[in-house]
């Protein structure tokens, strides 16, 4: 029987193989999923046999892996804010990237207490929206999405972590089934990637993560100027939209903004990594 020790390191070089840029972690956060064990667990104990049950569930965990399956689908979870959040096939990830966007959105509604409405557009795993409740204990909620994979999951999300009694989920391609109007924040990660950039994202992304979640049209903007006319209606006077985009589109979403004639000028904000990720206006 294969140990702990020895399923690390063959693992490790069967990944590295097939492309993984992380093999040794991927082949730990495995081992230690079909363990039940944490990392110090795991290492501690480099000797333990895998049962011949362990060995099979991780021999099919590592071969999913192989075909460049995300980490996040794999485990079923990913980290994102204070949370872990479920996440399934047909669902974005999460990404780090986007708790730029909830910082932002923080940093303008300082006060936490306030009894703030908030829309969220394109809600996939509720990442946002359920960071922003969790944040701001007397704001409400709505979050839509096309996705009933998304729906699914953002509900699970919601419950897990106690927050489904403040957020309303509905099935609706953007303001389509939104009805309401009045709303403090509306926030979105639409898609934007330009379409035919998308084979050539890492495997990862492009063979595994839903397009209807990445495909932003020919230019990547299809998706912003859509809201960008819609939202006027929704929003109150001084309220606020907020945006994550790709890194090279604030000059674009500066100008889709302009154009309106409904937003004050644009603020961007940067990520941790220095790429303007975060678009912000107020509704005049
Ligand atoms: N940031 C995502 C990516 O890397 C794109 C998400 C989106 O289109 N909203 O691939």
């Amino acid at each position: 029987m294969l140990t702990y020790q020895q399923a690390l390191i063959e693992t490790a070089s069967r990944l590295k193989e097939s492309g993984s840029t992380t093999p040794e972690l991927d082949a730990l956060l495995l081992l230690c999923h079909v363990t039940g064990k944490d990392r110090i667990g795991v290492y501690a104990t480099p000797k333990e046999p895998l049962t011949s049950e362990e060995y099979s569930k991780f021999d099919n965990l590592v071969g999913r892996r192989e075909k460049a399956e995300p980490m996040a689908y794999i485990l079923g979870e990913k980290g994102f804010w204070e949370f872990d959040l479920k996440v399934r096939k047909g669902v974005l990830i999460p990404r780090p990237d986007t708790e730029s966007l909830v910082e932002a959105i923080l940093d303008i509604h300082k006060d936490r207490n306030a009894e703030l409405n908030i829309l969220e557009l394109g809600v996939g795993t509720g990442a946002i929206i359920l960071s922003l409740l969790h944040e701001m204990p007397n704001a409400k909620g709505l979050g839509v999405d096309v996705s009933p994979d998304a729906l699914a999951c953002a509900e699970e999300n919601a419950e897990a972590n106690n927050l489904d009694d403040r957020l309303t989920l509905r099935a609706s391609s953007w303001f389509d089934n939104v009805s309401e109007d009045g709303f403090d924040v509306i926030v979105s990660n639409p898609p934007y990637i330009r379409t035919d950039d998308i084979p050539n994202l890492m495997r990862d992304v492009a063979h595994h993560e839903p397009s209807l979640a990445l495909d932003g049209g020919n230019d990547g903007l299809d998706a912003y100027r859509h809201i960008i006319d819609e939202a006027p209606a929704k929003l109150k006077a001084g309220g606020l939209l907020a945006f994550e985009i790709g890194y090279d589109q604030a000059d674009d979403l500066k100008k889709l903004l302009k154009d309106s004639g409904n937003f004050t000028p644009a603020v961007i904000v940067k990520d941790l990594a220095e790429h303007d990720r975060v678009v912000l206006a107020h509704r005049l």
